[in-house]
């Protein structure tokens, strides 16, 4: 029985609209506005625009949760940039025009029940007009409990969006409501495998032990998204390289839930599953590996005796 059915339509009707932002401001051409944040990687007004739609709507619904959430660099935000994000609200309906800046930096109540936001995965991707994804996941004291992932582009040109419930599977649907579930494949033949693989973030011990491994076939995009490949068997294995200052909950909590609930694993590559404490995402060993169990665990043996150095 589903225990967090509202918070679930929630999710998926708000990362929906959020997509429709995104999605308006690369129409308009407006990628130009972009910044680069303290740690170097770049945000842009769709990336705020997203936050603040996403920021606003749990704060009027779901009012005593918790946020947390990826932007927090108001500073960004001029007054020609506040008047683009207006234009874009003006223009999609989108009623929340008062208190812009002080809705991104909006983090609610501390709380048992938070939410995790990430307005825009894979920026780069976005700017480039390739993969990108928006993810929001429900937690209860740091245990993932639902999530929603709007992937516009994802199949051809339609918007995919993914979700999942803690024990009652994963679905996706393509620019409907309808839903349909999701399961990941159960290939493990190395040389007929499927890896999805980082675009911009990637380091080369992944393709390295990719080749060595026998593995011919590669996926390569930005976001999330590489999640999804995995839970609806359109990719067979994800490994991620990750770094402890860079591994937020924002990133990996929607994605480990998803591919759990189409019946895979995602772990680090020590086997040990993903915890999560607020903002952060801690694991052992620096990198994730995201398939079905039995391929899982043969990449897991291999991985141990060429360990990535
Ligand atoms: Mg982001």
């Amino acid at each position: 029985m589903s225990h967090y059915n509202k918070e679930l339509k929630f999710a998926i009707e708000i990362v929906r609209k959020a997509s429709i932002i995104t999605e308006w401001f690369k129409k308009k051409n407006f990628g130009s506005f972009s910044y680069k944040k303290p740690d170097q990687s770049p945000v842009t007004l769709a990336d705020f625009a997203s936050q603040i739609y996403l920021n606003s709507q749990i704060r009027e619904y779901f009012q005593d949760d918790q946020i947390i959430a990826e932007e927090e660099n108001v500073e960004f935000i001029d007054l020609k940039a506040e008047n683009l994000i207006k234009q874009c609200f003006k223009e999609l309906n989108i009623n929340k025009l008062e208190i812009l800046k002080e809705n991104i930096r909006y983090h609610g109540k501390t709380s048992e029940r938070q939410w995790t936001i990430d307005p825009i995965d894979g920026t780069i991707g976005y700017q480039q007009g390739l993969s990108y994804a928006i993810g929001v996941g429900f937690m209860i004291n740091s245990n993932p409990k639902i999530c929603a992932i709007a992937v516009p582009n994802y199949n051809v040109d339609l918007l995919a969006i993914f979700s999942a419930e803690e024990n009652q599977g994963a679905q996706v649907s393509y620019s409907n409501n309808v839903f349909k579930p999701i399961k990941v494949n159960h290939n493990e033949d190395l040389r007929n495998i499927r890896l999805c693989h980082s675009l911009h973030y990637d380091q080369p011990w992944v393709l390295k032990f990719a080749q060595d491994i026998g593995i011919r076939n590669f996926i390569q995009i930005d976001s999330m998204a590489k999640f999804c490949m995995v839970a609806d068997g359109t990719a067979d294995l994800y490994i991620k390289p990750l770094d402890l200052e860079h591994s937020f909950t924002w990133d990996f909590m929607p994605g480990d839930l998803l591919v759990k609930e189409a019946g895979g694993n995602v772990t680090d590559l020590n086997g040990e599953h993903l915890k999560f404490k607020e903002k952060k995402c801690t694991w052992t060993k620096p990198g994730i590996i995201a398939s079905n169990r039995k391929l899982q665990k043969k990449i897991l043996e291999l991985i141990k005796r060429k360990p990535p150095n």
